[in-house]
């Protein structure tokens, strides 16, 4: 039975990097049949926001990314609340240095800089390791017994691993293959304090074995901690059901040097996060797609194939056609870097698959803004006819405006380049034919294109974009005739009515 987790840090608000990566283990495990988790790594006390853990739920909610048990949901495996766990991991820290895996150390953070000075002044890196370990305050140094004495007497501590001296570490990819690092290379990290909170490394381990993970797929910048992990499973005797580890490609800036940040988004205008994060201390917004008028379809589709592809040339896929379709050994090693126009491009393509209902409804959330009405038919119509047009709802008042109201204004523009002196005349015969000619499309067609245009040998180009001037205010929009019949042969005589009165050029 597959089991997978996303176990973000309430730090702030979820980076898009993280979205991919909740998505990438929710689609392993729908694929697999199996079951995904959401579990809250808040052992970090000092980088906890208020807020964050209720944004990423919502967040995952909007694009579709479900869970079967978790910090909201509850589940078999609970609590799912690293805080909420607590009371279980120090057992666990206490069977490392059992074992003699871990031992306590009592360094203050002032001796531990100072060391750090001392090596800095020789150009050298303080690793707190195998080397160095007895030159400082812990249990190895002192003996046990005193570091008991240390530890009754009230004495704040961490509990540290102790990395065997010169072995291979051997991590198994399922992207990148066999990783291997020497422990010379890797410091013995912190696994738990004495205030009773595990540190990152020793509480995923834990959770990761007692929830019954089978598979952690996670971001590359945690492929440096994994060689520990490897250890901390085997520290504990349980390498027989350590998880199976994937490490995700970066999300890189467009120009592809370096990890997407919050502040590419700002300086290219794209949102990095789903949602918009107000943040609590600063007071500061950041945009979300979902405020930009992102569809979350187009968001998730964006985002599977940032590292992924299907191995053919499709682009275009649903949530269940991904889950079908998805496979690890198609996730790339290299980091895929971001593109805003590619984005763009999956918002236009499932926007356009929006029924013309929907985007009505979209339309008439900025009629109704306006106080302007209109029948549903009228609505539903328009929206169907100008959604090729759209790329965000935000457009859909500026692109349709004038299907509901007359134009206030003429491009200037556009009046220079197709009003002509005589045109008032022609304008004054469109009135005519319209209200002369059946008012259907080969009809006016005729009557105005072949009958009067071509055959007084005038710039079809100059009149119908005059008309357009007249209709729509400037030379952009539908189908000249097919607009008429739209908005109504009254509204458009008025409309032509009021441009030949009030635009006014020069012979
Ligand atoms: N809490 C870690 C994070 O914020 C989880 C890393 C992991 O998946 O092991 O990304």
């Amino acid at each position: 039975m597959v089991r997978v987790r996303f176990a973000p840090s309430p730090t702030g608000p979820l980076h898009i990097g993280g979205v991919r990566t909740a998505l990438y283990n929710y689609l392993f495990a729908r694929q697999n049949g199996g079951k995904m988790i959401l579990r809250i790594e808040d052992t970090d006390q000092n980088r906890f926001v208020p807020g964050a853990e209720q944004y990423i739920i919502e967040a995952l909610d909007w694009l579709g990314i479900e869970f079967d048990e978790g910090v909201h949901l509850g589940g078999p495996f609970g609590p799912y609340r690293q805080s909420d766990r607590k009371p279980m991991y120090r057992q666990y820290a206490e069977q490392l240095i059992r074992d003699g895996w871990a031992y306590y150390a009592f360094d203050k953070p002032e001796a531990l800089e100072a060391k750090r000075k001392e090596y800095e002044a020789q150009k050298k890196t303080f690793q707190y390791d195998c080397n160095t370990r007895l030159q400082m305050e812990n249990s190895l140094s002192l003996g046990m017994e005193e570091a008991q004495r240390r530890i009754d007497a009230g004495e704040p501590y961490v509990v540290r691993f102790q990395f065997p001296d010169n072995i291979d570490i051997t991590v198994h990819d399922m992207i990148r293959g066999d990783v291997t690092m020497n422990s010379r290379l890797l410091d013995d990290k912190v696994l738990f304090k004495s205030d009773g909170m595990p540190t990152y490394h020793l509480a995923n381990i834990v959770d990761d074995h007692t929830m019954e993970i089978t598979h952690v797929i996670r971001g590359e910048e945690w492929l440096p901690s994994a060689p520990l992990h490897v250890m901390l499973y085997k520290a504990f005797g349980w390498e027989e059901t350590m998880p199976r580890f994937a490490h995700l490609p970066l999300l890189l800036k467009p120009e592809g040097n370096g990890k997407l940040s919050k502040r590419d988004g700002d300086r290219l205008g794209f949102p990095v996060f789903p949602l918009e994060w107000h943040d609590p201390k600063s007071g500061e917004i950041s945009s979300g797609y979902r405020e930009q008028g992102y569809l979350p379809q187009a968001v998730v589709n964006m985002l599977a194939l940032m590292g992924w592809n299907p191995g053919t040339e499709q682009e275009i896929m649903s949530m269940e056609e991904l889950i079908k379709l998805f496979n690890v050994e198609h996730i790339s090693k290299n980091g895929a870097k971001f593109n805003l126009d590619k984005a763009k491009w999956f918002q236009h393509e499932y926007f356009q698959m929006l029924p013309d209902e929907v985007v009505a409804d979209y339309l008439q959330k900025e009629l109704d803004a306006r106080g302007i009405t209109a029948s549903r038919d009228y609505v539903v119509r328009v929206a169907g006819m100008m959604k090729e047009r759209i790329t965000f709802p935000s457009e859909l008042w500026d692109t349709c405006c004038y299907f509901f109201q007359a134009p206030t204004e003429y491009n200037e523009k556009d009046v220079a380049k197709r009003w002509t002196p005589d045109m008032h005349i022609h304008m004054a015969k469109v009135i005519e034919i319209l209200n002369t000619v059946p008012f259907e499309h080969d009809a006016i067609h005729k009557a105005l294109l072949d009958d009067y245009i071509a055959a007084n040998g005038l710039n079809t180009g100059k009149v119908m974009n005059s008309l357009r001037i007249a209709v729509v205010g400037r030379t952009v929009g539908p189908d000249m005739i097919t607009l008429i019949l739209t908005i109504g042969k009254e509204e458009t005589i008025r409309r032509v009515e009021r441009a030949i009165e009030k635009i006014k050029v020069n012979s």
